[in-house]
């Protein structure tokens, strides 16, 4: 599991995450979700190690790893900007990271062509991500995690950019990915609809702190505020 406590971000005198306190449990789907710049994507940073939290720690299965490196934590980003490769084909940056470690030449070629197969790129595999559509660039970024084979997943609105009937499609994958890899989900949306039927808890943020955590059921029923209420789409 994954556990973040009492985490806080300060960007310079501004406190950006503010006394962040959550458990997830192996294979659990998390969401986060809140208004823009409620400290989503600094928390999904802080949990991938790219960043380091002010104040607090955040362990992984019992041991404190706010000092290791993003690369040594077991998980994967998946950005909202996809932060791909310019100067590579979608086929290396997919295959990028997992070369030079243990995972044999064909069991990549194997990962490379399942994730393909199910995120409708095989098509671009020789392209640039410069000669991809926005869309087609978020799909390369989620391969690209996928063919890690991650602990977990961290997931920056990763369908914000596809248009409505791909982002229906691939709200499905995603919920089959995580039924078949059962790796831990935690995705940040600003969709509640997304978040209501992908999540098992929704983790409710407003101004780097956390409103409420619950299941989709509990929020829609027992919102604890008017907030949250507004948020979840919930009557109030
Ligand atoms: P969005 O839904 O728009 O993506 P978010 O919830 O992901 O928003 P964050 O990107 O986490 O928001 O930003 C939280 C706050 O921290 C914002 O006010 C943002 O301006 C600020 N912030 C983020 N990164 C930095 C940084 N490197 N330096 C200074 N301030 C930052
Ligand atoms: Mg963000």
């Amino acid at each position: 599991g994954l556990e973040l406590r009492n985490i806080v971000k300060n960007f310079g005198a501004v406190e950006v995450i503010r006394d962040v306190s959550l458990a997830v449990n192996d294979g659990e789907f998390v969401a986060f979700v809140g208004p823009s710049g409620c400290g989503k994507s600094t928390l999904l940073r802080l949990i991938a190690g790219l960043d380091k939290p002010t104040g607090g720690s955040i362990a992984i299965d019992g041991k404190d790893v706010t000092g290791i490196t993003a690369a040594d934590r077991g998980l994967a980003m998946v950005f909202q900007s996809y932060a791909l490769y310019p100067h590579m084909s979608v086929r290396e940056n997919l295959a990028f990271g997992l070369e030079n470690t243990k995972v044999a030449k064909a069991e990549i070629e194997a990962r490379i062509a399942d994730a393909a197969r199910m995120l409708e790129i095989e098509p671009f595999l020789q392209r640039r991500p410069g000669q991809l559509s926005g869309g087609q660039r978020q799909r390369v970024a989620i391969g690209r995690a996928i063919v890690r084979r991650p602990d977990a997943f961290l997931l920056d609105e990763p369908l914000s950019n596809l248009d409505a009937e791909l982002r229906v499609t691939m709200r499905a994958e995603l919920a089959a990915l995580h039924a078949r890899l059962k790796a831990t989900m935690i995705y940040v949306t600003h969709d509640q609809v997304e978040a209501m039927t992908l999540a098992d808890r929704i983790v409710v943020l407003r101004g780097g702190r956390i409103e409420q955590v619950g299941t989709p059921l509990e929020l829609y029923n027992k919102p604890a505020n008017r907030f949250v209420a507004g948020f979840i789409g919930a009557p109030h």
